[in-house]
């Protein structure tokens, strides 16, 4: 089309991002529809003690049921719910399901896990979170040894600020990560500054696995290990991959070697099956 019309070509683009525009402003509309109406989910993805292979938490990953779309994935609708701000009620309702769903395996009996949920920084930024979350855990019952909650790194993280938010978040009990570390903004020294309980190394460095990659994953356990925070290690998809973090003593592992994110049915059978399950690894 390029060779045979620049002009074409031009319209062709100019229609493409109007088409997005509008689609743009469609979905947000569906978003507020669809938080009103209840059509997201959570589904849970196993995280594996490395050592016994035992599950020692789920994270809570979103997902929309849209009704003519079907399944849309997090990465489709949480920038657009960000930018319009409606994260803060999307993320008020994934964190009162998480604890209610978690608080409710646990009165069924089965095995104790830690349930982690994801924090946008729009969230984090309001001044109303640490009483937020401990409402939460009030009306839900979860004890908060069993909640963590996962930040990531931003541009526009006020280390100060952050400090004084988490600090707030261990005093009540509740476990905190830092997401996908080594990625975002990130600089070694909020190992140190942030009063973290776990490090999550993001799957990128896990999948493409070179010599260098492989110094970094180790540099990251070491460091985390000194400083007494688990390390989880995202994205595990071959044995390999799980070979190499073990020599590393990595703590913990989560991604598709072990398990794809399950929906609630499918998250129960697995822990009612509990136990030795992944220990062949
Ligand atoms: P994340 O928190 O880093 O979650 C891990 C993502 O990696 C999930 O994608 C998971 O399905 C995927 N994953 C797990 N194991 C593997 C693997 O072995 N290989 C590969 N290639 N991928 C794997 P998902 O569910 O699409 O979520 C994407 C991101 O969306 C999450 O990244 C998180 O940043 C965000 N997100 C999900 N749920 C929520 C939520 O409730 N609130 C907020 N604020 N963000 C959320
Ligand atoms: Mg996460
Ligand atoms: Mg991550
Ligand atoms: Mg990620």
């Amino acid at each position: 089309l390029a060779k045979e019309n620049g002009n074409r070509t031009f319209q062709f683009f100019t229609q493409e991002i109007n088409h997005s525009l509008v689609e743009k402003k469609t979905l947000e509309t569906e978003l507020r529809k669809a938080l009103l109406s209840n059509q997201f989910v959570l589904h849970y993805q196993p995280q594996i003690d490395m050592a016994t292979g035992h599950i020692t938490g789920l994270e809570a990953l979103i997902r929309w049921v849209h009704p003519t779309k079907g399944m849309i994935p997090p990465a489709q609708f949480i920038p657009l719910a960000e930018e319009s701000g409606l994260i803060i009620p999307l993320g008020q309702w994934v964190l009162e399901t998480a604890c209610t769903q978690a608080k409710k395996w646990l009165d069924d009996g089965l095995p104790p896990i830690q349930i982690s949920v994801n924090v946008s920084p729009y969230q984090f930024k309001q001044t109303a979170f640490v009483s937020m979350v401990t409402e939460t855990l009030v009306q839900s019952g979860l004890p908060a040894h069993h909640l963590n909650l996962e930040i990531t790194e931003s541009m526009t993280f006020d280390t100060q600020h952050c400090q004084t938010i988490l600090q707030q978040l261990r005093e009540i009990g509740i476990n905190v990560s830092i997401d996908d570390f080594g990625t975002g903004y990130s600089s070694l020294s909020y190992l140190s500054k942030l009063p973290l309980t776990h490090v999550k190394i993001d799957g990128a460095f896990i999948q493409g696995l070179d010599k260098r990659n492989g110094a970094i994953v180790k540099t990251i356990i070491t460091l985390a290990k000194n400083l007494d925070l688990n390390v989880i290690a995202e994205g595990v998809e071959t044995e390999e991959q799980a070979r190499f973090l073990q020599s590393l003593h990595c703590d913990e592992a989560q991604g598709y070697l072990y398990s794809k994110p399950l929906n609630q049915e499918q998250t129960e059978e697995l822990l009612q099956q509990a136990n030795n399950q992944f220990s062949r690894i």
